[in-house]
């Protein structure tokens, strides 16, 4: 199939495999010790993104933008987000070494000057999706665009549709959606440690998002001990309100 380039999303990028000194939007470079880094910024802008995520220099296989592209149609279609909150992403032709398969960051953008002086700063979504050794299961592609797109969701959620600041009120979602799912303090880590992922409220959060609102690889579950989205009503009548109230935004 031969791809028509102008029906590439301009918030879709594929990261150009050789490095640079110049590393303001979107670029590899390097840090003082020689490792290979990707840092994104916000598109246009040289406003970095908080995080620089160390790269294996090992020749890698990249996820097929077409199946990228598609999965992004899907889940925008499902639950658009205004910009400059909605996502971009960025196509990392290597893979991270932290071996993690992808990465999101709610990213603070400059305040203009006559931003308030109490509102939360202006912000974007990034996202990366790294490279692997093998070449990645196409599944796998739209299982990661659905569950990190999930990640901004929250954010935009929080401060969107349910008017939380997003800084002093960081935990109040996930607190309210552990009751809602019907978990104590135990049943969940905040945050994903190495072989804690699964426990954490919100990659719970991502995945029910992917499968609730997206439809997207509902096979996969990887959150044992935790229900299936469609075996909790809660859960599917928690989504269907906001994706009622998201789409009430249009
Ligand atoms: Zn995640």
């Amino acid at each position: 199939m031969t791809r028509d380039l102008d029906s590439v999303p301009e918030n879709i990028i594929e990261v150009d495999r050789r490095a640079s000194a110049d590393r303001s939007d979107g670029m590899i470079g390097w840090d003082w010790d020689g490792k290979m880094q990707f840092r994104a910024s916000a598109p246009g802008s040289r406003w970095y993104a908080n995080a620089a995520h160390t790269l294996d220099p090992a020749p890698a296989y990249g996820h097929d933008i077409d199946v990228v592209i598609d999965a992004y149609r899907r889940v925008r279609a499902a639950f658009p987000m205004a910009d400059p909150q909605s996502p971009c992403f960025y196509l990392v032709p290597y893979e991270f070494a932290s071996r993690t398969n992808a990465y999101s960051h709610a990213t603070s953008l400059p305040e203009p000057d006559d931003w308030p002086e109490e509102a939360a700063p202006p912000w974007t979504g990034v996202i990366g999706l790294c490279a692997k050794r093998i070449p990645p299961m196409p599944g796998r592609t739209r299982y990661l665009v659905a569950h990190e797109y999930g990640h901004i969701a929250e954010e935009w959620i929080k401060e969107t549709l349910l008017g939380h600041h997003r800084m002093r009120e960081d935990q109040r979602l996930m607190d309210d959606y552990a009751v809602m799912r019907g978990l104590d303090d135990a049943d969940f880590d905040r945050g994903a440690t190495p072989g804690r992922w699964h426990r954490s409220i919100d990659e719970v959060f991502a995945c029910d998002f992917r499968i609730a609102v997206c439809g997207i690889e509902p096979d996969y579950w990887p959150h044992p001990g935790f229900a299936h989205p469609q075996r909790h009503p809660d859960v599917i009548d928690w989504w269907a309100d906001i994706v009622a109230k998201n789409d009430a935004l249009r």
